[in-house]
C-alpha cells in the first residue's frame, strides 16, 4: 500500500513492527488496523487524512497511545500515528513551548525544565500530550497555572478534508475554542504552542502514606486541609496498595494505604509551612515529602502503570468530601482483588474553577475532585471479572454525589450520554456546531465522539 506524498513509515500486518505498532498502553485493547501510517510531519498527516478519505477508510489518530478506551487504534481502517513526532522547542523569552503532536509529557518536562519552566501536564510521564491536552489536561500545577488547555496558545491542525490550518484566539477561534476540551473530534493536531511558567526546577513534593484503616480520619482531615490550601499546592489521593518502588521500605510494599501525593509549586520554605499540618495529621506510615526535582516528581509513578497491563476505568467528578461521601469511598476503596487496582482522586479548584464555564470547551470546572476507579491486572492474571465489577459497584455507589466527568477518564464501555455529561448541554451543543463545520461526515469518530448536527 502506498500513500501519495507520504515520507514516513507505512506498517501493514506483514511488517515485523506491526504488533508493537498497533499495541497501546491498555493491553486489554487488541485491534488490527489495515494500515498504520507513522507520520514524519504535518505534510504526512495531511496526505494520510486525504488517503483515508479517498479510500473510505476508518480513521484512528494516535498521539501517546495512552487512552484507556484504546481509541488510538481501530480495526480494519488506518491509524494516523504521530509517535515519531515528539520534538519540543522552548522559547525561554516567551516563555512558550512548541510541541509536536506525538510528544509525551516526559518529553515536554525534560525540555522545559532545562530552562526552569513548565506548563500543566499529566502526572505520568509516558502519557501523550495530544490526547491529554485536547481533553483538558489536569495535573499538579493546574490550581496555580490552570488546566493544560488554559495554557494553550495555538495549534496546527489537519482538518477532515486534509487542509492544514492554524487555530488560535485570532485564527479559526471557533476551532481553537473546541480544541480546548473537545478532544480529537475536529482534526489532527500536529503541533501545540503552550505558555510556560517558572517552576522549580526543585519543588517540595512527594507522597504521605497512612494505613488503609485510617481512611475515614485521613480523608476528613484532608477535606478541611485542602479547602483553604493555596493554589500552589496540588494534591492527589491514591487509595490502593503501596507500590514496590525503591523509595518505599520493603515492609510496606503491597500494604493497603491511603496515599496523598503533594507538589508545591512555589518557594520550598512556603511549602514546608503549608504542608506541616497534613504531615502532622494522624500517624503516617511514611513521609516522603522533600525537595525534589520537578522532572523526577513527574515520572515518579511511571512504573506503577506500565504499558501492556490490562486496565478498566470508571470515573466521575465529585463535590467537596462530605462525611457521607467519605463513608462511601471508605467502604469501597479497598475491596478490589488485584494488588495493582486503585482509586485516584485529583483535587481541582484554584485556577481551574476561576475560568468561567464555557470560556473553553472543558466542562464541569466547578467540581472539587475528579476520581477514577481503576481495575488493573497483568496479562494472564485472573482479576478481570472481579475488579471490573469492583469499579462498576464503586461507581454505582457514588451515583448520588456525581457532578459530571472528565472526558479523558471515560472508558470504552460508556453510554454516549456520558460524553454530553463531560461538557454539559450548552458546551456540548456548541461543540456539535463546530464539529458540523469542520468534520460534517464525522471522519474523526474513534474518540469520545461529538456527532455533527
Ligand atoms: C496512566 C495514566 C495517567 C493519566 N494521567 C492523567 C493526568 O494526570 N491528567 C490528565 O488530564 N489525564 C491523564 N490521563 C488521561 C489522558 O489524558 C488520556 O488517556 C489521553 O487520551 C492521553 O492522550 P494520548 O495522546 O496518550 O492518547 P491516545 O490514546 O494516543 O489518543 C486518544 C485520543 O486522543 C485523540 N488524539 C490523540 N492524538 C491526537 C492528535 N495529535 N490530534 C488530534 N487528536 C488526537 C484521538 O481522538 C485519540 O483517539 C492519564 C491516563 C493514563 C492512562
Amino acid at each position: 500500500m502506498e500513500i501519495d506524498g507520504f515520507r514516513g513509515q507505512l506498517i501493514t500486518a506483514d511488517h515485523t513492527d506491526y504488533d508493537s505498532a498497533r499495541a497501546v498502553w491498555n493491553g486489554a485493547v487488541d485491534r488490527r488496523p489495515r494500515l498504520i501510517a507513522r507520520c514524519s510531519g504535518t505534510a504526512d498527516v495531511a496526505a494520510a487524512v486525504r488517503f483515508a478519505r479517498d479510500h473510505n477508510l476508518e480513521i484512528a489518530v494516535r498521539g501517546g497511545g495512552h487512552n484507556v478506551a484504546g481509541t488510538a487504534v481501530c480495526d480494519e481502517g488506518i491509524v494516523i500515528d504521530l509517535s515519531a513526532m515528539r520534538a519540543v522547542w522552548v522559547d525561554p523569552a516567551g516563555p512558550t513551548a512548541r510541541v509536536q503532536g506525538g510528544a509525551l509529557w516526559g518529553d515536554v518536562d525534560h525540555e522545559t525544565q532545562a530552562h526552569g519552566l513548565a506548563t500543566t501536564g499529566g502526572i505520568v510521564g509516558h502519557t501523550g500530550v495530544a490526547g491529554l491536552t485536547l481533553g483538558g489536561g489536569i495535573g499538579w500545577l493546574m490550581r496555580k497555572h490552570g488546566l493544560t488547555v488554559d495554557n494553550l496558545l495555538g495549534a496546527d491542525v489537519v482538518t477532515a478534508d486534509g487542509s492544514i490550518v492554524q487555530a488560535s484566539a485570532d485564527e479559526h477561534p471557533d476551532l481553537f475554542w473546541a480544541l480546548r476540551g473537545g478532544g480529537g473530534n475536529f482534526g489532527v493536531v500536529t503541533s501545540f504552542r503552550f505558555a510556560l511558567h517558572p517552576v522549580g526546577p526543585t519543588v517540595l513534593a512527594g507522597p504521605l502514606l497512612w494505613d488503609a484503616s485510617d481512611i475515614g480520619q485521613v480523608l476528613r482531615f484532608y477535606r478541611d486541609f485542602v479547602r483553604d490550601a493555596p493554589d500552589e499546592l496540588g494534591t492527589v489521593v491514591r487509595l490502593g496498595t503501596a507500590p514496590p518502588l525503591a523509595v518505599v521500605p520493603e515492609d510496606l510494599h503491597w500494604r493497603p494505604v491511603v496515599m496523598v501525593g503533594t507538589c508545591y509549586a512555589g518557594p520550598i520554605e512556603d511549602g514546608e509551612e503549608v504542608l506541616r499540618p497534613l504531615r502532622a495529621s494522624g500517624s503516617p506510615l511514611l513521609d516522603l515529602v522533600a525537595p525534589t526535582p520537578y522532572v523526577s516528581h513527574q515520572s515518579a509513578i511511571d512504573s506503577t502503570v506500565l504499558h501492556g497491563w490490562h486496565y478498566y476505568w470508571k470515573s466521575t467528578h465529585l463535590p467537596e468530601l462530605r462525611d457521607d461521601l467519605i463513608d462511601v469511598i471508605a467502604e469501597h476503596a479497598f475491596s478490589c482483588s488485584s494488588p495493582r487496582s486503585y482509586a485516584v482522586m485529583f483535587h481541582l479548584g484554584g485556577a481551574v474553577n476561576r475560568v468561567p464555564e464555557g470560556d473553553t470547551a472543558f466542562g464541569n470546572r466547578h467540581a472539587s475532585h475528579a476520581i477514577t476507579l481503576d481495575g488493573v491486572w497483568r496479562p494472564g492474571e485472573d482479576f478481570a471479572d472481579q475488579d471490573t465489577a469492583w469499579a462498576r459497584g464503586f461507581f454505582a455507589a457514588l451515583d448520588r454525589f456525581r457532578e459530571g466527568v472528565y472526558v479523558n477518564f471515560l472508558g470504552a464501555d460508556e453510554d454516549t450520554h456520558r460524553v454530553r455529561e463531560a461538557y454539559g448541554d450548552a458546551v456540548y451543543d456548541r461543540l456539535m456546531n463546530v464539529k458540523t463545520k469542520y468534520d460534517p461526515d464525522n471522519a474523526f469518530h474513534h474518540n469520545q465522539n461529538i456527532r455533527p448536527g
